[in-house]
């Protein structure tokens, strides 16, 4: 595995790569076997990282990865200021998954000086939500670095979480909107014992706030067992996902019910739905979703938390 700083060393990697791999043996203007994958993190590494890694592992002969702390994308200073970071675990841990490269530049390499460009998805996909909590400036610098790091890596396919739902769409959106020639997959949320998904953010949390977070993926799996017994209604739904949150002194920030792809809330499921919440735990808020299927023969059991 090797880690790389530079834009120019990448690309001549990922060339070198695609030359070496299957040249020679093909006519001219096929294709050669070499395909690139590409997982995007922001390092402290866990298992749902991992995760994405081992999909692209299946699909391509080299895997990338890059490892950057986007800063244009935290609203919060002390968020970006605590944000664990330990280089020498990630690359230990990419190295153990089957990444080839990691890409794990200075925000000078992304942001050089005079950095003026934005690249921007329109507000109903990134004013509400995450949007509206933390300002139209994320999903900004989201898009920004997420589309920086697709031209720079030029992948065949790259691998988000579903756990960041939201930050799913809005690049799904901008790749179409932008005819980026890279297909975007999603990844199934990896979640703890008791439900709770991973995240970078889990370790800031007292092992009290961590008993209270629990407390999360319990609203959403009572929600989608009243889907399964034929609750319709969003209000009648949410009201029992935030008392279950109340029973453990939480309360969201948001807790709605928004259809998949316009992120408009809907009034009843009544064709499927996510399941969209972030709240407060101690000095971090999480995020997390759940799909819901008024058919529960379409539950799939991934959806089903342990
Ligand atoms: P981050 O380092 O938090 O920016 O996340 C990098 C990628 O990993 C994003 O596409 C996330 O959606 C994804 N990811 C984070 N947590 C999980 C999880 N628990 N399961 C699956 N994917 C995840």
């Amino acid at each position: 595995m090797r880690v790389i700083r530079t834009i120019a060393e990448l690309r001549e990697e990922i060339a070198a790569h695609r030359a070496a791999d299957g040249a020679g043996q093909l006519a001219a203007g096929q294709q050669t076997g070499a395909s690139v994958g590409f997982v995007p993190t922001m390092g402290a590494l866990h298992d749902g990282h991992l995760s994405l890694v081992a999909a692209a592992r299946e699909q391509h002969t080299l895997v990338v990865m890059s490892i950057f702390v986007n800063p244009t994308q935290f609203n919060d200073g002390s968020d970006f200021d605590h944000y664990p970071r330990d280089e020498a675990r990630d690359l230990e841990l990419a190295q153990t998954s089957g990444v080839d490269l990691v890409f794990a530049p200075r925000p000078e390499e992304i942001y050089p000086a005079g950095f003026a460009t934005t690249v921007s998805v329109d507000a109903r996909l990134t004013s509400v939500l995450e949007g509206a909590m933390r300002g139209s400036a994320h999903f900004d610098g989201v898009a920004t670095v997420v589309s920086k790091l697709l031209i720079a890596v030029t992948p065949d396919a790259a691998y988000f979480g579903e756990k960041d739902f939201q930050q799913l769409l809005v690049v799904r959106r901008m790749v179409t909107d932008l005819g980026l020639p890279v297909e975007i997959v999603g990844g199934a949320t990896v979640r703890e014992a008791d439900g709770l998904a991973r995240s970078s953010r889990n370790v800031r949390l007292s092992d009290d706030e961590r008993c209270q977070a629990a407390a999360i993926p319990a609203a959403l799996e009572r929600i989608d067992a009243a889907v399964a017994r034929g609750e319709r209604d969003t209000e009648t739904l949410l009201a029992a996902g935030r008392e279950t949150l109340r029973d453990s002194g939480l309360t969201p920030e948001y807790l709605t019910i928004v259809d998949p792809e316009t992120l408009e809330t809907v009034a009843s499921v009544a064709a499927p739905a996510r399941c969209v919440i972030a709240v407060p735990v101690g000095p971090v808020r999480l995020i997390d979703n759940r799909l819901l299927t008024p058919d529960s023969a379409l539950h799939s059991a991934s959806e089903r938390t342990a």
